[in-house]
């Protein structure tokens, strides 16, 4: 282990950080990925091998799809035993559910897989692209004593934040540190130095697993955010639709919803036909517990299972990877339940 030079993958998926201003259209498009390594020259004065891929085309976050998780994923095991870890530079947008859906597919993950990405283009004089690009970087190659990665998960590092990435989500359109991770502390936040918060981040069960990857998603799920002046037409159309088979229910508070008739035998005739119904806060913080209010129970009572204090974004990419597993939809609510990659805290 002494001496070796670290190496990195670094994965470029599009996203503002490798973007520049089109002239004749005035808005953001992806450039060549191998400026953005011109543009960083700092990277050269770490001891790390840097190798870098592309995706091609580059896409705006915003056009991301379940398949090109898969790619990722993919990439990510088809170079697993030749780097030490993997950089993700990925649009804002949907970084979160980027994250959180590879933290799922990645299954006895020893390595760091980190996204990262930028508010402003790589090329512009106050950009915030270096410094997350060079954080990334450090955090990925970081290891402890036994030459082990100090964060073997999958995280989003912005804006001085290392977050799980199954935890983190979006906060701002604007600001640098756009991102938090409202029910988790930091991993790491960076600083004059990098502080790692040890007892946060978890470790693998084994250091010599194998990793896998569940690449079978199933992506029949509905959100649904409840609002004051829904009407039964709506909702059926969410509960009921015969393409669906879960519904993520945005409640509010601590996992209330309306109790009326109409809404709660919609809802029940929804879950005896077998869907799979999720309850999630609409609220940053917190989770659900449908005990505290009668009409959280009735919700409960109804079949609707708990998301916890899970994102929507982490819910979704849950369901995507527990569905594509299995066709019951039983062991699909069971592994609800579970805490699987950090993304919950059972109550
Ligand atoms: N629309 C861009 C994207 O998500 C925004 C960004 O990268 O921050 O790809």
């Amino acid at each position: 282990m002494i001496g070796r030079k670290a190496s990195i993958l670094l994965v470029y998926t599009g996203g503002t950080i490798g973007m520049k201003q089109d002239p004749e259209k005035g808005t953001l498009v992806p450039f060549d990925f191998s400026q953005i390594l011109d543009q960083v020259p700092e990277l050269g004065k770490f001891a790390i091998r840097i190798d870098s891929v592309a995706f091609d085309p580059l896409i705006d976050s915003s056009d991301i799809e379940p398949s090109m998780w898969v790619r990722l994923a993919d990439l990510i095991l088809g170079h697993y035993d030749y780097y030490d870890g993997f950089v993700i530079l990925h649009g804002t947008d949907t970084m979160a559910y980027s994250a959180s859906a590879l933290s799922f597919m990645l299954k006895g993950l020893t390595k760091p897989v980190i996204f990262t990405g930028s508010q402003l283009p790589i090329g512009v004089p106050r950009t915030d692209g270096k410094e997350n690009l060079i954080s990334s970087v450090e955090i990925a190659s970081a290891t402890d004593a036994d030459g082990h990665a100090l964060v073997p998960e999958v995280c989003i590092c912005f804006g001085s934040l290392l977050l799980r990435g199954n935890r983190a989500v979006k906060e701002s359109s604007e600001a640098f540190s756009a991102f938090i991770s409202p029910n988790f502390p930091p991993l790491a936040e960076a600083g004059i130095n990098i502080r790692y918060n040890t007892s946060a981040i978890r470790r693998p069960a084994s250091w010599d697993t194998p990793l896998e990857i569940h690449s079978e998603l199933d992506t029949r799920v509905a959100i649904l955010k409840l609002h004051p002046g829904m009407t039964p037409e709506i909702v059926r159309h969410f509960l009921l639709g015969k393409e669906t088979r879960a519904v993520i229910i945005e409640t509010y508070g601590s996992g209330n919803a309306p109790a009326r008739d109409w809404f709660l035998d919609i809802v029940r005739e929804s879950s005896e036909s077998g869907k799979i119904l999720v309850n999630v806060t609409q609220c940053l913080n917190g989770g659900v517990d449908m005990d505290i209010y009668d009409n959280g129970r009735k919700l409960k009572d109804a079949g609707v299972v708990s998301g916890y204090d899970g994102t929507t974004e982490s819910t979704l990419a849950k369901l995507f990877v527990l569905m594509g597993m299995t066709s019951d939809n039983e062991t699909v609510k069971n592994a609800l339940s579970q805490n699987l990659r950090g993304e919950i805290l059972l109550s």
